[in-house]
């Protein structure tokens, strides 16, 4: 325990442990959350618990495009109104949120689940860029829109997909330059993103 906090019970220290594991949740914010935590209701903690768990238990990888979902397709696989000639490939689920909520793509989308990175030890290998390409396999695709981070990995990623899939004579695009190099396009602004996508280059 970090010095400075104040000696916990077992189940307030173990909780706070856990929460520390959160990604953005330093021991102080921990510490503030589980004391937060110990004094709701307790149906209150009772439903975040159940969330947890749910969110475990009830929810699976669309068979098609690997975002989050309840059933075997995702919402935008299953829309018939979407663009079946296109694919967006992000790396979480959570960049189609962000790109949803500009309203300007009509396509489809490709869940990476990462991004390669030899540093940490990830490679194509361990990200679905297999199941990437097998989509393109019938021919249906004539756009692939490389939307992974402006990062070094995501930089790395979209250059390893580009000499994948501009051999299948398939439009390969980049998003725009128009976000800062080093963000993530979960935190981009509507403006920024909206502007990325519709000013998407050849790769
Ligand atoms: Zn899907």
């Amino acid at each position: 325990m970090d010095q400075g906090l104040t000696p916990t019970v077992e189940p307030v220290s173990k909780l706070i442990q856990e929460l520390n594991k959160l990604p953005g949740i330093g021991p102080k914010s921990a510490q503030r959350l589980a004391y937060h935590l110990l004094r709701v209701p307790e149906e209150q903690a009772r439903l975040l618990a159940e969330a947890l768990l749910s969110v475990k238990q009830n929810t699976t990888l669309c068979s098609v495009c690997c975002n989050v979902t309840d059933s075997d397709l995702c919402s935008i696989c299953r829309n018939d109104r979407r663009d079946r000639g296109r694919i967006c490939v992000v790396e979480q689920p959570q960049d189609i949120l962000a790109l949803e909520h500009t309203g300007v793509y009509k396509g489809l989308y490709h869940v990476l689940h990462g991004a390669i990175s030899p540093t940490e030890g990830v490679g194509s290998e361990d990200i679905r860029i297999r199941e990437l390409m097998e989509r393109l396999r019938d021919g249906s695709v004539n756009e692939v829109i490389l939307a992974t981070n402006p990062t070094l990995e995501g930089e790395q990623t979209a250059m390893y997909l580009n000499k994948l899939v501009s051999p299948l004579g398939i439009r390969v695009t980049r998003l725009a330059r128009g976000l800062p190099f080093g963000t993530e396009l979960e935190y981009a602004d509507d403006v920024t993103l909206t502007s990325a996508i519709e000013g998407r280059q050849e790769f």
